[in-house]
C-alpha cells in the first residue's frame, strides 16, 4: 500500500515482518486470541500488501508482505522491498519491529539482509523465533545461541521463542508491548 493510504487516526505501530510461511499470521492470530484475525496463508508469498489491524483503539499491528517466497519474481522482491523501506524510514509511530526467524530453517539469507539494513539504520527490532514447538529442548538453547551468534545481535536485543501451540512466548511480547506503549 501507498503511504498516503496509512489509516487515521495515527496511533503506536507494532510491525511484524518476516519471510514467507514463517507463522506470521498465526502468531497475530495467537497474541489478539482470534483464529481468522489475520489469514493464515495457503498459498506462500501472496499476501502482497501492508495490513494494519487496530487493536483495541489503542494501536495497530502492521503486517508487512512476507518475502523470500522462491516463486516470487525479482520485480516482486524490488517491489517488497521499496514498500518496506517506505513504510519504515521517517515512520515516528513504529514502536518496535518484530522479525520473525522460523525456528525449523533457522536464517536465511534475505532474514540477515534486513536485519542489516535495520541495524544500519537504527532501526529497532526485536526476533521472534516461531515453530519452537517443534524444536526439542536441548535444540532450543542452542538454537537462540546460535542466532544471536549468526545474526550479530547485541545483548540489548531480545530474542523470543515462541510457539502457537504451546503458547511460549506470548506473555514475553505482550508485555513488551504494553512496556512500550507506557
Ligand atoms: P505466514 O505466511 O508467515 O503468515 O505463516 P502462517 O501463519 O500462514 O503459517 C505458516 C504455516 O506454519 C502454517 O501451516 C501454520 O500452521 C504453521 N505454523 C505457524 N506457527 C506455528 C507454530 O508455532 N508451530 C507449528 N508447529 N506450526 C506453525
Amino acid at each position: 500500500m501507498d503511504l498516503s493510504e496509512k489509516p487515521v487516526p495515527s496511533l503506536p505501530e507494532f510491525t511484524f515482518a518476516g519471510r514467507s510461511n514463517v507463522g506470521k499470521s498465526s502468531l497475530i492470530n495467537s497474541l489478539v486470541n482470534r483464529k481468522n484475525f489475520a489469514r493464515v496463508s495457503k498459498e506462500p508469498g501472496k499476501t502482497r500488501s501492508i495490513n494494519y489491524y487496530l487493536i483495541n483503539e489503542l494501536f495497530y499491528f502492521v503486517d508487512l508482505p512476507g518475502y523470500g517466497y522462491a516463486k516470487v519474481s525479482k520485480t516482486e522482491k524490488k517491489k517488497w522491498q521499496t514498500a518496506i523501506e517506505k513504510y519504515i524510514l521517517k515512520n515516528e509511530q513504529i514502536r518496535i519491529i518484530f522479525i520473525l526467524i522460523d525456528g525449523l530453517v533457522g536464517p536465511q539469507e534475505n532474514d540477515l539482509q534486513l536485519i542489516e539494513w535495520f541495524k544500519y539504520n537504527k532501526i529497532g527490532f526485536m526476533i521472534i523465533v516461531t515453530k519452537i514447538d517443534r524444536i526439542n529442548n536441548n535444540r532450543r538453547v542452542q538454537l537462540k545461541n546460535t542466532l544471536v551468534k549468526n545474526l550479530e545481535l547485541d545483548e540489548r536485543t531480545r530474542v523470543v521463542l515462541f510457539s502457537t501451540k504451546t503458547l511460549q512466548g506470548k506473555e514475553e511480547i505482550l508485555n513488551n508491548i504494553d512496556h512500550m506503549l507506557r
